[in-house]
């Protein structure tokens, strides 16, 4: 019997799974070369067109984030580019597949040297769209991964995860992949275990394993004992998820008696569908980024209007606070940001906004006219210097008294900050012109340990339990508390439990976490009381 070997990952949506390994495997693909170039570049047409009818009837059958993955595939394969390229290509004697695959593992080639997180991302859908178009030229249907297994793969191509039937258990476990891909937040949004990065280790297809997403682990051919201790987490794991979903309707309120709100982290409109408003205070970070680019462009007000009210409709009065876009460093939006070397540290954010106002405008009026509809809070991503705030606020007004003077309804929101940037969070009552502040731990936890949040290399360095990152977000919370401007924290600190505790002792009592996080956080909330070491 094989004996037990641990490979180690990162964590890319938490979980358990216990099930046989599943290997990856590349099949050879039996294609007939055609007569002439013509012959050539027909099939392959034909292929592009079977290809993007199949996305587009898998589109028809999701919605939010799914569809829109699905969306940014077919906008590549209808652009028809990559058919021109391959069709030179032919032209010069190559079959079909191979133009194709020439083309395309070029661009795959050149979106992974980018060094940069989304275009490393995104790299799995132009794999994706590759090996729908070879398929489709080769007659051959797609190897289908077993019900319940734990797939080992490279990196998985969102409709591949799409077509899989997760209900049955199992889990991925990928050798390259990224926190940030699209399939880690399909993975994130529907439960299912999958941890990234576990390079080239050895791994035996038949072996029996144990997937702990939540630590980031696969244990293949484990003992008995192995397998007794992760039963036993997975237990309660799951028992305490139960418990706390039994209590997701309730405040959240501390040992001592102390009431601590828990918003909610949105990207797509849609997102609200799966959440009910009765279990959270209201939206404390809407990332309106994921409205720009992609298939879609750059919205214009309708559609801007059309998305923000109806999360102001679903939200009944709670506040719901809206980000303006924060495009540049890991999310780049093709069309508007700009191509800069160290993008973390460019013109990124607020600086982008105030950059290109003629694109900043459209979205300002967006907001002014759905603030009528309910409690709207605007908030500014990456502030790092006060004549941001005042730059703002005088664009807002400017756009208030047109629309005043066209006689549209409007209403001027609350205008509040993210801070995120150390020049704040060490100075922030140099920032009081801002209605609110709310900390954006993910990016004060890079720029104050100096370690690129999507840097799994760096893993260990970027957490926000750090003695220096804790002591800015006290000094934030204490100054809010005494200044009145009320303060939260919205980064991924908020959605992590062990972190609760830390976060309360810095004096914060507003938190806004991922929607499937928000009643495990109001169970470590009810867990605390001051003053207690834990
Ligand atoms: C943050 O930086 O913590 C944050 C909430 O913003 P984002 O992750 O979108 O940069
Ligand atoms: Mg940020």
């Amino acid at each position: 019997m094989a004996s037990p070997s641990r490979i180690s990952g990162q964590s890319a949506s938490a979980g358990f799974a216990h099930g046989p390994v599943h290997l990856a495997r590349r099949q050879g693909r039996a294609y007939i070369a055609k007569a002439t170039p013509e012959h050539e570049l027909h099939a392959l047409n034909e292929a592009v067109e079977t290809a993007a009818s199949s996305i587009a009837a898998a589109m028809g059958q999701l919605a939010g984030d799914a569809a829109d993955i699905l969306e940014f595939q077919l906008a590549m394969l209808e652009d028809g580019s990559f058919t021109a390229a391959a069709a030179e290509l032919i032209a010069s004697g190559a079959t079909a597949p191979a133009a194709w695959k020439t083309v395309l593992e070029a661009e795959i080639a050149s979106y992974r040297a980018s060094g940069d997180a989304y275009f490393n991302a995104r790299s799995a859908d132009l794999a994706d769209i590759c090996d729908t178009v070879l398929q489709a030229l080769s007659g051959e249907s797609a190897e289908s991964i077993p019900p319940g297994v734990i797939h080992v793969d490279e990196d998985v191509a969102p409709s591949r995860f799409l077509s899989h039937d997760w209900s049955k258990g199992g889990g991925l476990a990928l050798r390259s992949g990224s926190v940030t891909s699209h399939v880690a937040m399909l993975a994130r949004a529907r439960g299912v275990p999958m941890i990234v990065g576990i390079g080239d280790a050895e791994i035996d297809e038949a072996a029996n394993a144990l997937l702990d997403a939540q630590s980031g682990e696969l244990l293949l051919s484990p003992d008995p004992a192995q397998i007794d201790d992760f039963n036993t987490r997975r237990t309660a794991s799951r028992a305490h998820q139960r418990d706390a979903d039994a209590l997701a309707s309730h405040p959240a309120v501390t040992r001592n008696g102390e009431s601590v709100q828990v918003l909610v982290n949105i990207a797509d409109p849609s997102d609200v569908e799966r959440i009910s408003i009765d279990h959270v205070d209201g939206v404390g970070l809407m990332r309106t980024e994921f409205l720009f680019g992609g298939a879609r462009g750059l919205p214009d007000e309708e559609t801007q209007l059309a998305a923000y009210r109806k999360v102001l409709d679903w939200a009944d009065g709670k506040p719901v606070t809206i980000r303006t876009i924060d495009a540049g460093g890991d999310k780049p939006v093709e069309g508007y940001t700009i191509a800069e070397d160290n993008s973390f540290l460019g013109v990124r954010g607020i600086r982008l906004s105030l950059a290109k106002p003629e694109i900043f405008r459209v979205q300002i009026r967006a907001l002014l006219r759905a603030a009528p509809h309910g409690a709207l809070k605007v908030m500014l991503p990456m502030v790092s210097v006060p004549g941001e705030i005042d730059a703002v606020r005088a664009m807002f007004a400017a756009e208030a008294a047109d629309l005043a003077q066209a006689g549209i309804i409007h209403r001027m929101p609350e205008l509040g900050i993210m801070v995120e940037v150390p020049s704040v969070a060490i100075t922030p009552a140099r920032f009081a012109a801002a209605s609110f502040f709310s900390i954006g731990s993910n990016d004060l936890t890079q720029y104050v340990l100096a370690a690129s949040r999507d840097n799994p290399r760096l893993g260990a360095l970027g957490s926000a339990a750090d003695p220096a990152v804790l002591s800015l977000i006290g000094t934030v919370a204490s100054y809010g508390l005494a200044s009145g401007i009320e303060t939260s924290l919205c980064g991924d600190a908020a959605s992590d439990p062990d972190m609760i505790g830390l976060l309360l002792d810095a004096g914060l009592r507003r938190l806004s976490v991922a929607p499937a996080r928000v009643s495990v956080i109001k169970a470590a909330v009810r867990l605390w009381a001051p003053g207690e070491i834990e």
